[in-house]
């Protein structure tokens, strides 16, 4: 019986209160109070009144008494679970991650959520038919049957394999294996049974694993010899088996009843990695990709969730999965830059995979042939332990690279002679070509030869890239696009030039050049429609592909063992980029794709055009390699005090009114310098670098602290009193700690 609202007689120890994680931009969680014969834990959704909407919350913590006087404590809706949706563990992490980043509990955990556990659906898996075998089924004599009736003897051996279930997914696989399964229904050897369909993925013939190296065991066991939590970086080149290392560490933690949790970049969950991983393990295991149904994801965070699945795999947010078993996190191609959300909640799920392993007491394994800057560095001040795999797998060698003076030298669709020459000489040996340029379009900008007009944006400050084939002006910021002008706009002449190289210019000029080989672009474009990212790489991999043309989509991960040449079109837009991870951007791109070489057994060539033969970065990454150059780069981090040596948050203003975001940012400005807290600098306001982005003018103010700490005590003081700034309402705001882009 719940008493109306308006009577604040009763006394105050009897009401039960709820505090709710409710999906709102507003920082603190909300009391309602709950009904009487309902009972709530932590990670149970209640549906609760919100404003003038409904909205489904989280229960955080159940406490007697409310924030508000108890007459206007709102009652809960609904209790919509019997048991916590979100266990303990996975909860508090949650909520742990939303303070550290200072974002809103409810859309924490509105990520931490697969969608329609969000929307407020039962959480309990589909349900499949599955067919078991009888005590009858498991007594038949299979030789003789065979002789009779070879497909339900071989079907009731499958099923005694499978340990006497087989799901109808399962079944479908086999050639005629319902009406089969019919038969044996019918003579009573099998029986129906419904099962959770988890979804997931199918085992594959399995394939003996190859017997590790000396360094790769030696990474093995140092991680088998950690107890409790350690954190590991697993530096090794590409291709000196990295992955392999995963598989053994998975195989011990799989072993051991526990789960593992694989995190790899957007780019590295391929269908050649969730390969290597069925072949290797005959265990449930499911792999959050952009390609599963609300549903299955849903599926498949409960295998997760429920200790159904042994293995784990998915992009960043699969860290906020929660774990019945967990045993291990390792997390692939730690440097990659999409393990940062850029929007909304921006979290680092590499980091938070280290955070998430410490509060388990688990092992944590970054692996990467290029380090980030921020992990070499924990290497030294945290006790990560550092691995080294400093030699190919396999018998491969590495790439013998060079650079490629293109002063003053003629480009042919932004190819020097010098590389087509050695383009024909690997196409000639029967080598596989690839040209890295990571532009897509046909050209950067469209250019007047009479009067140096340029196609800007109407609604940023950039330049609107040619998309020659689809005759389209694009900007690549905010997405508007229009026609290209038959003339000049501004003094009528047709002179209007194509300037710089995109990868369909090179695609075109490629094609030229050798039109008696087959080519493949893979970009954003080319990949658009479903399914064609797969029937691009197919034919990169059966060799039907002799070149190959890529942005960053093909410079990662991919294993393409006949790449005997690749080519570095343009090494030069990194050189000199404003942020001051260019140039480690620069050298892990140039690294990664280099590594695409002679992964086999021929031997790669790598070829880096430039017009700055004599940058120091270049030297010193080809002289003495990435390790070397991350030394000096993590030298000159130091000098000038910027991150992994000091932390940073970036607060961000964006509105229509120019002026707006400034002033927003100027009074955030001296609401957190009169907080008065000592070992934050406030450097700005200033405009973004680019300054007006799809019609909204962007400023940026930095938060720079020497201690980690200093800079939280500041941002937990300072975030929530943000709101109540009035020149707040006219803009868009968002706070990003520890940012890693600063556009
Ligand atoms: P990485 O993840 O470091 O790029 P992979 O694990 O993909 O490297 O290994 C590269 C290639 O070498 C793969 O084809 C893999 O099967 C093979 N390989 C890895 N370890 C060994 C080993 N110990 N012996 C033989 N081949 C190996
Ligand atoms: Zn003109
Ligand atoms: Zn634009």
């Amino acid at each position: 019986m719940s008493t109306s609202l308006d009577m604040p007689t009763r006394p105050q120890a009897q009401i039960r209160v709820a505090r709710v994680a409710v999906p709102s931009p507003l920082p603190q969680l909300f009391d309602y109070r709950l009904p009487d014969d309902g009972a709530v834990v932590p990670g149970m959704r209640v549906r609760v009144p919100f404003g003038s909407s409904v909205r489904i919350g989280i229960v955080v913590d159940c406490a007697d008494s409310a924030s508000v006087e108890n007459h206007r404590l709102k009652p809960i809706d609904a209790i919509l679970d019997a048991q916590p949706v979100l266990p303990r563990e996975a909860l508090e992490f949650a909520l742990w991650a939303g303070r550290y980043y200072h974002h809103p509990p409810g859309e924490v955990l509105a990520t931490a959520l697969p969608v329609l556990l969000r929307q407020g659906a039962d959480a309990v898996p589909d349900q499949d038919e599955a067919f078991a075998l009888t005590a009858a089924g498991g007594a038949v004599e299979l030789t003789a049957l065979a002789r009779r009736a070879p497909r339900q003897a071989e079907l009731l051996n499958r099923l005694r394999q499978a340990g006497g279930l087989l799901t109808a997914d399962a079944l479908r696989a086999i050639d005629g294996g319902r009406a089969t399964a019919r038969t044996l229904l019918d003579k009573g050897w099998l029986r129906l049974e419904s099962r959770p369909a988890y979804g997931f993925v199918p085992t594959a013939e399995p394939a003996p694993p190859p017997e590790l190296n000396p360094a790769q065991a030696a990474a093995r066991d140092a991680v088998r010899a950690t107890t409790g939590f350690g954190c590991h970086l697993l530096d090794g080149v590409t291709g000196s088996g990295k992955t392999e290392v995963y598989l053994e560490l998975v195989a011990d933690t799989v072993a051991a009843g526990r789960q593992a949790l694989v995190l790899v970049p957007e780019i590295g969950l391929t269908p050649q990695l969730l390969q290597r991983f069925s072949r290797r393990f005959q265990v449930p295991m499911v792999a959050f990709h952009s390609g599963l149904t609300d549903r299955e994801r849903l599926n498949a965070w409960l295998a997760a969730r429920d200790g159904q699945a042994a293995i784990v795999i998915g992009t960043r947010s699969a860290i906020f999965t929660p774990l019945a078993r967990p045993g291990l996190i390792v997390v692939d191609e730690e440097h990659d830059l999409s393990f940062k959300q850029q929007d909304g909640f921006r979290y680092n799920a590499r980091d938070l995979a280290v955070a998430r392993g410490s509060r388990l007491g688990i092992p944590v394994v970054l692996g990467s042939a290029t380090p980030s800057l921020e992990t070499l560095y924990n290497v030294e001040r945290r006790g990560y332990s550092h691995l080294r795999l400093p030699q190919r797998a396999g018998g491969a060698q590495m790439p013998r690279t060079q650079i490629l003076d293109i002063r003053g030298k003629p480009l042919y669709g932004g190819l020097s002679e010098a590389l087509l020459a050695r383009m024909r000489e690997h196409l000639d040996q029967g080598g596989q070509v690839l040209a890295f340029l990571n532009r897509r379009g046909f050209a950067p900008a469209l250019f007047c030869h009479a009067c140096a007009w340029v196609g800007t944006c109407s609604r940023c400050d950039a330049r609107l890239t040619l998309h020659q084939r689809e005759r389209r002006l694009r900007c690549h910021h905010c997405g508007h696009e229009r026609p290209p002008p038959p003339a000049c706009p501004s003094c009528r002449s047709s002179e209007l030039r194509a300037l710089g190289q995109g990868t369909e210019r090179l695609e075109q000029e490629l094609q030229a050049r050798f039109p008696d080989h087959g080519l493949v672009r893979i970009d954003r474009d080319s990949t658009r429609r479903k399914g064609a990212m797969e029937k691009l790489l197919a034919s990169a991999h059966s060799g039907e592909g002799r070149i190959l043309i890529g942005t960053q989509m093909l410079a990662k991960g991919h294993h393409l063992p006949d790449v005997t040449l690749v080519a570095i079109v343009d090494a030069d837009q990194g050189l000199f980029g404003t942020d001051f991870r260019a140039t480690e951007r620069l050298a892990q791109q140039i690294v990664q794709v280099a590594g695409r070489a002679g992964r086999a057994e021929r031997p790669g060539e790598v070829v880096i055009q430039t017009h700055h033969p004599d940058h120091p970065l270049l030297h010193t990454l080809l002289r003495d390699g990435y390790a070397a150059l991350a030394r000096e780069l993590l030298d000159e981090r130091r000098q000038l005090a910027l991150p992994p040596y000091a932390s940073l948050a970036l607060l961000r203003a964006e509105a229509t009114a120019a002026e707006a975001p400034l002033a927003f940012l100027e009074e955030a400005r001296q609401q957190a310098a009169a907080l008065a807290l000592p070992g934050v600098e406030l450097l700005g306001p200033i405009p973004a670098p680019m300054e007006r982005r799809a019609g909204r003018y962007r400023a940026h103010l930095l938060l720079q602290a020497a201690r980690r700490p200093s800079l939280q005590q500041l941002l937990e003081r300072w975030v929530p009193k943000l709101g109540s700034l009035k020149s707040g309402r006219r803009v868009r705001w968002s706070l990003d700690v520890d940012p890693m882009e600063m556009l």
